[in-house]
């Protein structure tokens, strides 16, 4: 829908407050945070529901073409639909990397086949994906990676191994960078490869970790056919997109870091200030009664604010600009020093009834914390590590001369 301004925008509330009114099942007000059921991943009724009414209008997605499924929105009228929607406590029940990264590449460089073949099961949520970029000894050097697929005519043959892929085990289709050129620089023999995970020859490994979870994995290709028309982008110039793509995923882990970092955390703590006025106490004026815990929540909570600030202006810039920039990395760094700046102050507060693991003694929510302060260590290593992002400020924000 084009947007010719205020009238047309009023005209477009009207019809999504009807239509939310009509759809969205009440029982799951307020339910959001991680309960997108991308890959029909849940249970309850009343969320199939919700995800394949969201699905058939597109509204999942609501700006992207209306020609794939999507909602075809204006940026006003998207602006609209999520004030709606916060209003009467709806929630967006399609998501996951589909939707964050890998969607809004595929519609920039995607054949049209590839689009007609994949967008459409994104927007209504039905398929999840997995990123299949790095590799053990393959992680910031990304470029060095190994799995390499041989051109067999038809098809290509991937062999090699990936790690840390997030989500394999659940996933249906993974996004995967392979080595189609041995002997080309490292950055010119790269291929970028849609791979089924049905595929005979794929192996999925979870992985535990420190906070108990096992949300990624260790994914093997063994002799696994691809077909020829699941390459994406030019061969060997697979680089270009794996960056484009990283541009989208640095985005959506800035905005959702602004937005408190762990959804676990934040419906644990009702907010960082009242957490800590919980634990701690107030003195008589009704200020945290701890001093220095107080100035340095004050820091906290300004520079949280300034973030979320920054991070409006740099999405606005980014619809300008065509998509994300590099100064994704600049929010991406800043976004994970806060949420772990968050979680260490929570935790703090919290004292010894922060170091809860299990058991009776300590209220549910405090466990959830504790599990979300170790899930935000991941914060400052996932979607590129702190330094690396650094490193793309430092070249590609301010200009600087690469130190070697
Ligand atoms: C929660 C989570 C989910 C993830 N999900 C996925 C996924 O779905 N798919 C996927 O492919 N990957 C995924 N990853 C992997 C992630 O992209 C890598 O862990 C990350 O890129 C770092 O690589 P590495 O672990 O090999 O560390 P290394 O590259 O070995 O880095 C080790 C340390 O050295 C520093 N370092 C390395 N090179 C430089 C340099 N040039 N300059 C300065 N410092 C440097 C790093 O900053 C880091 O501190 C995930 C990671 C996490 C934590």
């Amino acid at each position: 829908m084009a947007d010719f301004g205020g009238d047309t925008v009023d005209a477009f509330r009207a019809e999504a407050k009807d239509w939310l009114a009509a759809n969205f099942p009440p029982s799951l007000k307020g339910r959001g945070g991680m309960m997108y059921v991308e890959g029909g991943g849940s249970s309850d009724p009343a969320v199939k529901a919700w995800t394949a009414a969201m699905g058939e209008k597109g509204w999942g997605v609501p700006t992207w073409p209306k020609a794939y499924g999507g909602g075809g929105l204006s940026k006003d009228e998207a602006r609209a639909l999520q004030q709606e929607m916060n209003a009467i406590g709806a929630w967006n029940p399609i998501g996951g990397m589909g939707v964050m990264m890998f969607g809004p590449t595929l519609i920039e460089v995607g054949t049209e086949a590839q689009k007609q073949q994949h967008i459409p099961s994104i927007v209504k949520g039905e398929i999840r994906w997995c990123q299949g970029y790095s590799e053990p000894g393959s992680g910031s050097d990304l470029a060095s990676l190994q799995t390499k697929a041989e051109d067999k005519g038809d098809h290509f043959l991937v062999n090699g191994s990936k790690i840390w892929t997030s989500g394999a085990n659940l996933a249906d289709w993974c996004f995967c960078l392979v080595r189609t050129d041995f002997k080309a620089k490292k950055h010119d023999g790269i291929s970028f490869l849609l791979i089924d995970m049905r595929t005979p020859g794929v192996e999925v490994r979870p992985i535990l970790l420190i906070n108990g979870g096992s949300p990624f994995c260790e994914t093997f290709f063994t002799d696994v056919k691809v077909p020829k028309e699941n390459l994406m982008g030019p061969l060997n110039g697979g680089w270009t997109i794996a960056k484009r793509l990283l541009q989208f995923e640095r985005e959506n882990i800035s905005a959702s870091l602004g937005q408190g970092g762990s959804p676990t955390m934040g419906q644990a703590t009702g907010g960082v200030d009242a957490m800590a006025k919980k634990y701690v106490g107030v003195d008589e004026t009704g200020r945290l009664a701890d001093h220095d815990l107080r100035r340095r929540l004050t820091d906290h909570l300004m520079e949280n604010q300034a973030f979320r600030l920054t991070g409006r202006r740099v999405a606005d810039e980014a619809k300008s600009n065509q998509g994300p920039t590099a100064a994704t990395s600049i929010m991406k760094y800043a976004g994970a020093k806060i949420a772990q700046d968050r979680t260490e102050l929570i935790i703090e507060a919290m004292g010894h009834q922060g170091l809860g693991w299990e058991g009776d003694a300590f209220d549910p929510s405090e466990l959830a914390t504790t599990r979300a302060w170790l899930r935000a260590k991941a914060n400052s290593i996932e979607g590129g590590t702190s330094e690396i992002n650094l490193n793309v400020v430092s070249k590609r924000v301010l200009g600087l001369p690469d130190p070697k």
